[in-house]
């Protein structure tokens, strides 16, 4: 009795909670301007009313309770188990603590909009001072074993602790280092036809002739544009994406579809009968990027996948790739490159720009080192790691958003996602020994449905590390993220 109890407060609090996420997604697509005021009171409204639900005693009494049934289920335990952590969590944290570190973060917003308006680093300075000693804070409220970090990332990545991430970084440092050095040094090669003029809706339409053909569900979801791409959902079968569409440049496109459309499969994959569940929701960020990034990048950066769909591109487009070969094509969406800014970054030297970040914010939770000299401590990381002067504080200390928003802990997820990926990936050809073909002759279907039964399904089931040892046999193991790399660009710059 209590369980449906249980169920039925949760049930209501995804209604609310997925609410405020179409609220969201309509104010980064389509709200007017002048209805931007009302809407921000809107999802305060209702994120008052989801607090109040989710720290609700009722709710804190029958999850105790039910913590001691031993009748339910594999999966009701787990969700009772997890709703119980996310109860003890939510009532830590008093509401002046809240007050303040949403007051901190407005301000620090608005400091990084100014401070990047006039490249100036210092006017953010005591606004993100704010934060971390807030972040700081945060850490011994939430509790830690070992390292104040490992309280920060668990909101992320369940789980995750400074020492595991320490030795992936260990392995980035000691191999990806030398590897990636070598082909820098190799000729680069030519990517220049991808920015010449794509017009809109052509991309538009290939874009989503590509999401179909990866699997998405246009019967639970839609694409739409957005300023930034980005993925939400409102439940399994209501799964909304977004992309960009940039006349010059054909990559932000191509690349924000199929990495958002991984992001997409992944909730379409999960139980619909698990509605508002900790077991019907995505495991952790990191398993969440390790579908968008497998899809963007092991398959959609693959010869095999333009093998299959090159043809139509060069159809689509044949004023601007008429005359590049399909292997000039694979190379030039390959190329390896030293940059400044993250988010452009290549698969390879993605690593060391997240790799950077987590030093820092590591160093700042516990002390050892300052706000004030982070653009130093930034700009002598750029040089030693991807071997170029950062020109200014926008292209480099400030690019970022998320210390502003509070989101320490976060980056490492995006690097675990790429290492999850090639992992899962080797598996995936493991189990299904046609899957390459598959994928040449234009069906990946196989791929989701490897996907669906070994990650999706489960929600939080599993934890990151179970699902991964269930999945592969064993840990999360750098190596199969430099295998991947080696062959690919190894074959690529000719070693
Ligand atoms: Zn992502």
């Amino acid at each position: 009795m209590s369980y449906k109890k249980f169920e039925e407060k949760y049930t209501k609090l995804a209604d609310v909670s997925y609410a405020i996420a179409v609220l969201n997604w309509d104010q980064e697509t389509y709200i007017p301007q002048k209805g931007s005021e009302k809407r921000a009171q809107q999802i305060a409204t209702l994120s008052g009313m989801a607090h109040k639900m989710a720290t609700n005693k009722k709710l804190g009494k029958i999850l105790k309770k039910l913590k001691k049934d031993d009748s339910l289920s594999e999966i009701e335990k787990k969700n009772v188990k997890l709703a119980l952590k996310d109860f003890k969590i939510s009532t830590k944290f008093s509401t002046e603590f809240v007050m303040k570190e949403s007051k901190a973060i407005s301000t620090a917003f608005q400091a990084w909009i100014k401070a990047r308006k006039e490249d100036n680093f210092d006017i953010y300075i005591p606004a993100l001072t704010e934060i971390v000693k807030i972040q700081r804070e945060k850490a011994e409220i939430l509790g830690y074993k070992e390292h104040p970090y490992n309280a920060l990332m668990d909101q992320f990545e369940p789980g995750a602790t400074v020492k595991e991430i320490d030795t992936l970084f260990a392995d980035v440092k000691e191999k990806l280092t030398p590897f990636t050095e070598k082909i820098f040094a190799q000729a680069k090669p030519n990517n220049s036809f991808m920015f010449q003029h794509f017009p809109h809706q052509k991309q538009w339409d290939f874009g989503m002739n590509i999401l179909e053909k990866i699997g998405f569900d246009f019967e639970a979801g839609r694409q739409d544009l957005s300023e930034h791409p980005f993925t939400t959902n409102f439940g399994a079968e209501d799964v909304r994406l977004t992309t960009r569409v940039n006349e010059e440049n054909f990559y932000d496109m191509l690349w924000s579809c199929i990495h958002e459309g991984g992001h997409g499969l992944y909730e379409q994959g999960l139980k619909p009968d698990q509605y508002g569940m900790p077991c019907g929701s995505a495991i952790s960020l990191g398993i969440h990027e390790s579908q968008s990034r497998l899809y963007e990048n092991n398959l959609g950066r693959s010869k095999a996948f333009w093998i299959a769909n090159y043809g139509e591109l060069q159809k689509i487009f044949p004023e601007n790739l008429d005359n590049i070969s399909l292997d000039e094509f694979y190379k030039g969406i390959n190329m390896v490159e030293p940059s400044f800014i993250r988010t452009d970054a290549d698969e390879l030297t993605y690593h060391f720009h997240i790799m950077i970040r987590y030093e820092i914010e590591k160093k700042l939770i516990v002390g050892s080192i300052e706000v004030k000299d982070l653009k130093q401590i930034w700009n002598d990381a750029y040089k030693k790691y991807l071997k170029v002067d950062v020109t200014s504080d926008k292209v480099g200390v400030l690019q970022d958003v998320h210390w502003a928003h509070g989101g320490f802990g976060y980056f490492p997820t995006y690097s675990l996602g790429s290492f999850y990926a090639a992992q899962f990936f080797d598996q995936a050809k493991k189990d299904v020994p046609s899957l390459e073909k598959e994928i040449i002759d234009g069906d990946n279907s196989s791929l989701l449905k490897w996907l669906r039964e070994n990650i999706h399904q489960h929600g939080k089931l599993y934890t990151a590390k179970e699902v991964c040892e269930k999945a592969t046999g064993e840990p999360l193991n750098f190596k199969y993220f430099m295998d991947y790399v080696s062959i690919k660009y190894g074959e690529i710059y000719g070693k």
